[in-house]
């Protein structure tokens, strides 16, 4: 059993904060080598970076018939019915490939979803498929059960559909990861996983709840849990990891077994643990950033202000981070409140109100 997929929304870095190429050819390469041939990227992603990396790492150095490339349409994005062969055929050019082999409507919600019939983005998406210009189809969903269940019903032709899955928000009623893989088993819909890992937080657990996995097993990593957890749905054909280190890669493909239900019922226990910690569950994702006028690196604080919360008494070593962080970019007191942000967040969270939390537990007490 391994269903690991490579995205390319999170890539390694070097110290300059560029894409390392090179280490990311290596990557590439050995992901291919172990078997797994699918990759996923979209227009936005690192802000079209992501891309020209699958075209310089993936496409410029394999052949085509040796990889599977799965991209999304920022259908949210579109003015007219015409918007979406512009952006295609710039995919295709920024990819250089003439087709590819799954092709997806990026991140449809309630709002999203009424762009995409109203510029019958689903017909688009069907001519693609005529042409060969897409082998399969589907869309990536941020929103309730009940509207998938209602977008499955209108649009049954559709192949996919990308969910966000993890063992912590397996039963959350905002994210709703059980009831909508449910739904898309219920339609018929093979799933491709996102998120599996949710950001890092579960490669990361606080101290009683990693505790409660090392007695698993000493040596197994705790991301490999949070891989397993999602592998293990039966109707998931693609568990998608965002990788930035040879190491997190190796460890994803690791062989591995279906979880057992003792196993299972271990992480709801860890995940139980952890839900009380998480501050703010941001995943990382980054899609608020870019439209920020302040550039406020909204996820870097989010990730600071969470350790924060789970290990309060490191608040000494953490404020002088925070002062760096704020010292040489826009900062939570920077903010002008215009919420720009919260419109492009997949997880709608209030990010104004957290960003005052933030600047409440750095700027106030520790300045
Ligand atoms: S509300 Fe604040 S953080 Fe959000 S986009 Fe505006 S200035 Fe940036
Ligand atoms: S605040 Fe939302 S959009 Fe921004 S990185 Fe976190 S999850 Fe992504």
């Amino acid at each position: 059993m391994n269903k690991l997929g490579f995205g390319f929304l999170r890539l390694p870095v070097t110290p300059a904060g560029e894409i390392d190429l090179s280490l990311l050819d290596q990557m590439t390469d050995v992901f291919l080598a172990h078997g797994q041939n699918y990759f996923d990227t979209a227009y936005t992603y690192l802000d079209g970076k992501s891309e020209w990396a699958i075209r310089e790492s993936l496409v410029k150095r394999h052949p085509r018939s040796s990889f599977l490339l799965a991209d999304k349409l920022p259908g949210y994005k579109m003015t007219s019915h015409e918007d979406c062969y512009r952006y295609f055929k710039e995919q295709q050019d920024r990819c250089q490939v003439d087709f590819f082999d799954v092709y997806l409507l990026h991140w449809l919600n309630g709002k999203h979803y009424e762009i995409a019939e109203k510029y019958r983005e689903f017909g688009f998406l069907e001519e693609l498929k005529k042409t060969g210009k897409a082998i399969k189809t589907g869309f990536s969903y941020h929103d309730s059960a009940d509207l998938l269940d209602e977008i499955l019903t209108r649009h049954p032709e559709v192949d996919y559909v990308q969910l966000q899955i993890n063992y912590l928000d397996w039963e959350s009623s905002s994210i709703q990861s059980r009831r909508c893989y449910e739904t898309a088993v219920k339609h018929g819909k093979k799933v491709i996983v996102m998120e599996p890992v949710k950001g890092g937080a579960l490669a990361a657990l606080p101290e009683k709840a990693g505790r409660l996995l090392e007695k698993l097993s000493p040596d197994a990593s705790q991301a490999s849990y949070a891989i397993r957890f999602a592998e293990s749905l039966p109707q998931v054909e693609i568990v998608l990891s965002g990788m930035n280190t040879m190491e997190q890669l190796l460890d994803n493909l690791a062989c591995r077994q279906p979880l057992t239900e003792y196993e299972q019922s271990v992480l709801f226990e860890a995940a139980g643990l952890l839900r009380n910690s998480i501050a703010v569950p941001c995943t990382g994702c980054g899609y608020c950033v870019s439209g920020c006028p302040k550039k406020i690196h909204i996820p870097e604080y989010f990730r600071l202000y969470n350790e924060y919360k789970q290990n309060p008494g490191d608040g000494w070593k953490i404020a002088p981070v925070y002062q760096n962080m704020t010292a040489s970019g826009g900062g939570p007191a920077d903010c002008i409140g215009c919420k720009k942000c919260e419109g492009s967040c997949p997880q709608t969270l209030p990010i104004t109100k957290f960003l005052s939390d933030v600047r409440e537990a750095f700027d106030d007490r520790h300045s």
